[in-house]
């Protein structure tokens, strides 16, 4: 019987790989500029982490999570996210007393339990960061800038920003209680899903993507104000921010992000041709997250973009050929005892090469080496075992020369 890869999931070929490479050594380039740390995770805790951290209310705990049964063991969870993961471990590892206020960033696999949908596979790619200990608002706009930078690094145009400001956790609070007064006599308006959300996360439903609830929602009026003073100046210090770095947002009051941990400013880069699932990534504060989990009281901030919906979004991206310096055509059975003892030395120089090893004719030989997009041609017959030589041919140029075996390595030196 054949095997497929499970549903949900995608294998990366190698030509598909070196994008992937570009994009992570692009994206390290862009966090080094920011004093931004790699830190890295398991890929799966304690499912009871995710389920206090996420809110065992939100959509991702009640459908989304896959879990890990081991007999006898507690149930884990491959983590849906990063930033459980990455504030558990800052915890755990005392960092708010070893170095205080921090800044990291991740690159890795994330994993969702529910049935696979366009945009929405089982395991996918975060690249993401995290900055903990700190309520300044320029941390806001640095980590949307952030953000925006990566995008903009990896070719990708007419995206949108919109960033919200959610308020303090009494803002929450104050809001919930205005959005289900607004909301009573209308629930039934609304999708079954949101009818549902209306206990447990009310915010919900006001970025539900059915059409229904949209338009029932245009007939909500919401003209309180439930942001305190604070997190008003908060806000208002962060557009303030992104304006003068001359980013391009839009606030949106409707902008609630799907998870119950974030406050203040939350944000959301949405591409259009990404269709239902349009987010490239998002981001936010949350303020309270690190005192839920038994940390110290500190302020943190974040977001994750996610790569999959980056190559999507991206039409650029090219091909591109990693090419080795040189290909050995060995035409017996001791042109290959010679040449795979040169491969060898020449590698140890750092000079990428490599041979042919299906035992094939010149002609067949010669179109692996093309194939290989490789700059140099080392070729060994009788002839050149006969004086100790090698014949060297340029691919570019197509010259070729017969030079003595122990200067090649010079000879290859001089020319890449
Ligand atoms: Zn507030
Ligand atoms: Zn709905």
């Amino acid at each position: 019987m054949k095997f497929l890869a499970p549903r949900g999931t995608k294998d990366i070929l190698p030509k598909e790989a070196s994008f992937y490479q570009e994009l992570e050594q692009a994206s390290r380039q862009i966090f080094f500029n920011y004093n931004y740390k790699e830190f890295r995770t398991p890929i799966f805790e304690d499912i009871k982490l995710f389920q206090r951290t996420l809110g065992q209310t939100t959509d991702v705990v009640q459908k989304q999570l896959l879990t890990l049964k081991n007999e006898g063991e507690d149930e884990f969870a491959l983590r849906p996210e990063a930033t459980a993961s990455i504030v558990r471990a800052y915890i755990e590892h005392d960092l708010h007393l070893k170095e205080g206020f921090s800044k990291y960033f991740y690159v890795g696999p994330m994993f969702r339990g529910e049935r696979p949908q366009k945009g929405r596979l089982r395991e996918f790619h975060h690249i993401g960061a995290e900055a903990i200990g700190s309520l300044n608002p320029y941390l806001d706009a640095e980590m949307i800038s952030l953000a925006v930078k990566l995008i903009e690094s990896f070719g990708i145009e007419g995206y949108t920003l919109n960033i919200n400001n959610l308020g303090c956790s009494k803002d929450k609070e104050n809001w919930s209680k205005l959005l289900r007064a607004a909301l009573k006599d209308k629930i039934d308006n609304f999708c079954g899903l949101c009818q549902d959300r209306f206990q447990r996360n009310v915010f919900r439903i006001l970025d539900c993507k059915n059409e229904v609830c949209k338009e029932a929602l245009k007939k909500i009026s919401l003209k309180e104000n439930h942001i305190c003073s604070s997190c008003q100046d908060h806000f208002a210090t962060v557009q303030e921010a992104l304006k003068n770095l001359k980013i391009n947002f839009k606030v949106s009051p409707f902008l609630v992000r799907g998870l119950d941990y974030y406050t203040r400013t939350v944000f959301e880069i949405t591409h259009g041709s990404l269709g239902s699932q349009d987010a490239l990534g998002a981001g936010g504060r949350y303020d309270n997250l690190i005192s839920q989990l038994g940390g110290p009281d500190l302020s943190a901030v974040g977001f994750a973009l996610g790569v999959e919906r980056m190559f999507l979004a991206n039409k650029k991206i090219k091909e591109t050929k990693d090419s080795i310096n040189a290909y050995f055509i060995t035409l017996d059975k001791e042109a290959s005892k010679k040449g795979f003892l040169l491969l060898n030395n020449l590698r140890n120089e750092n000079i990428s090469c490599d041979m042919n090893y299906e035992e094939a004719s010149l002609k067949s030989q010669m179109r692996s080496a093309n194939k290989s997009g490789a700059k140099f041609v080392v070729i060994i017959g009788e002839d050149e075992l006969k004086n100790d030589s090698v014949t060297l041919k340029d691919m570019s140029s197509g010259n070729q020369e017969k030079i003595k075996t122990n200067q090649l390595l010079n000879e290859l030196k001089n020319k890449l």
